[in-house]
């Protein structure tokens, strides 16, 4: 696989940058592997994709979504029969397990099943209206040609969560996947590509944040944008497209507690939140960071997971027997191993784990061992802020009350889990949790395609992705009034 190193895909065509310039990229378990040379891309190539994707736009717009249907029921196909080879691309890229990488292949190709179904059924309303003889009704229109910015923890899944519906609902699309992963990025435009789109209607651009990014969600011909990453630059883009009124989707950083109450199933709640904390090694936006345990509980919940954690077999991903790969570059790992630094100066007690793995197998990659901390208090920095990797904090309370408080006490509100057999304390933290998505009895990361995928306070703003939502996010409402009579 190649045929894409050092290109974009702009009106149908891949091309390189116009500078001609390239960036290279590194396998997080072995840096001195280079995976590809990459466009890097700036202005002039992002004018070029948004005049590609605006000059596509009246054609696929006039198409009917049952015609769309069919080019990315082509693409759902392709994937189904490709799953494996992209799942190696994602982990030669990203770090995760092949495990995990397949398992983000599976759910991006259910994402796009349910986003293509949601899509040929495009219902406005028909709604009776005072003015005698008046039929009103509205229809669902798209909006232009829409920005998808997606970051490297997913970077197979958010493009397709984000551009099927776009692309279903008529609109044209710029991708710019993150500079970790660029390869998956555009693998999944040449699927898209390899259905017959017409050209413009998927355009890829490569290249860093604060040239492409900048330049994308600047630009005034751009009619949306939806991005998944950290909430600073997820910020710094709704100010940008406030400027030309863009429409905007973010869904940003989480911080996401498991509560665990004295009558929890001890079994159920170790392996769920372990599963939270370090799948895809905790580099999830709903991965489980906080776990919040009554007194009563503390002692023994604690001593359980540090042992789950301590039995996680660390190591290169593309191994079957891979329990957690390397975190995704060498900037990634600094910055985790910098907030274990300042838990243990603020006083936070390391279990476990706490350093980069050392070895044969790790002295090339970016191998950080999983890693748990007690006695940490809400105002700690790693009580707080996003780590953004496998890294676990344990938090003793007293009461219930006392644990929903902690809980929600975070800029963050993304997601969250609470494990108890406790109806009344169950759905009364559903009713109190500040988050976009709550579970109990399971891992603050489970979701569904099928239902909307967003968070609340710091983690998100607009309409989540994923649902119903998704495809709403990408059209707008248009109200006819016709009188007849
Ligand atoms: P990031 O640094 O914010 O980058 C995300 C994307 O934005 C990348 O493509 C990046 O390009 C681009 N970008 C950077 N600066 C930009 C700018 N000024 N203007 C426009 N685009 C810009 O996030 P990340 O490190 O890739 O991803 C990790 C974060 O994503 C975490 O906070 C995680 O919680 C969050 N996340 C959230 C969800 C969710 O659904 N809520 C899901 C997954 C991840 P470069 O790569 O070239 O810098």
């Amino acid at each position: 696989m190649g045929g894409f190193d050092g290109k974009n895909f702009i009106g149908g065509e891949w091309r390189p940058a116009a500078s001609g310039r390239r960036f290279e990229q590194r396998n997080p378990a072995f840096l001195h592997e280079v995976t590809g040379t990459f466009a890097d891309s700036g202005a002039a190539d992002v004018d070029a994709a948004v005049a590609a994707a605006h000059a596509a736009f009246p054609g696929w717009r006039a198409l009917s979504p049952l015609k769309r249907k069919a080019y990315l029921d082509r693409t759902l196909q392709a994937m189904i029969a490709r799953r494996d080879e992209i799942a190696a691309v994602i982990t030669r890229e990203n770090g995760k397990a092949l495990r995990e990488a397949r398992g983000e292949v599976d759910s991006a190709i259910k994402e796009m099943d349910y986003q293509i179904a949601e899509g040929v059924r495009l219902c406005g309303q028909t709604v009776p209206v005072e003015v005698e003889g008046t039929l009103a009704y509205s229809t669902r229109e798209a909006l232009g040609p829409v920005a998808l910015v997606t970051p490297w923890n997913f970077p197979f899944n958010v493009p397709c969560r984000k551009a099927t519906p776009a692309l279903m609902g008529g609109n044209t699309v710029v991708l710019k996947p993150a500079s970790l992963t660029p390869r998956t990025g555009l693998l999944f435009t040449e699927l898209l590509a390899a259905s017959g789109l017409p050209p413009g209607v998927i355009n890829c651009v490569t290249g860093g944040g604060g040239t492409v990014g900048t330049a994308l969600v600047g630009d005034a011909r751009i009619k949306a944008i939806s991005f998944t990453g950290s909430t600073p630059v997820g910020k710094s883009i709704q100010l940008a497209a406030a400027r030309n009124l863009t429409a905007t989707q973010l869904e940003l950083g989480g911080k996401n507690p498991a509560i665990v109450l004295p009558d929890a199933d001890l079994d159920l709640a170790v392996a769920e939140i372990v599963k939270g904390a370090f799948a895809c090694s905790g580099q999830w936006c709903t991965s489980t960071s906080r776990v919040i345990v009554l007194e009563e509980t503390a002692g023994e919940l604690t001593e359980r997971l540090v042992a789950a954690a301590r039995a996680i077999a660390v190591r290169d991903g593309a191994t079957e027997d891979c329990g957690m790969g390397p975190v995704c570059g060498a900037k990634q790992k600094v910055d985790i191993l910098d907030y274990v630094a300042k838990g243990r100066a603020e006083g936070a007690r390391l279990l476990t784990g706490g350093g980069a793995l050392a070895g044969e197998d790790y002295d090339h990659g970016c191998f950080v061992a999983p890693t748990v901390f007690d006695r940490v208090t809400p105002e700690m920095t790693i009580a707080r802020e996003e780590i953004f990797g496998p890294v676990l904090v344990i938090m003793t309370v007293r009461t219930f009350e006392e644990a929903v408080d902690v809980a929600n006490g975070v800029a963050y509100g993304l997601s969250s889990s609470i494990f108890t057999n406790d109806l009344k304390r169950a759905l009364t933290y559903m009713e109190r949790a500040e988050v976009g998505l709550a579970h109990v009895n399971l891992m603050s990361a489970l979701k569904e395609p099928q239902l909307p995928f967003g968070g609340v306070k710091e983690s998100g703003a607009g309409l989540p992705e994923a649902g119903s939502s998704g495809i709403e996010f990408f059209t707008h409402h248009k109200v006819c009034y016709v009188k007849y009579r």
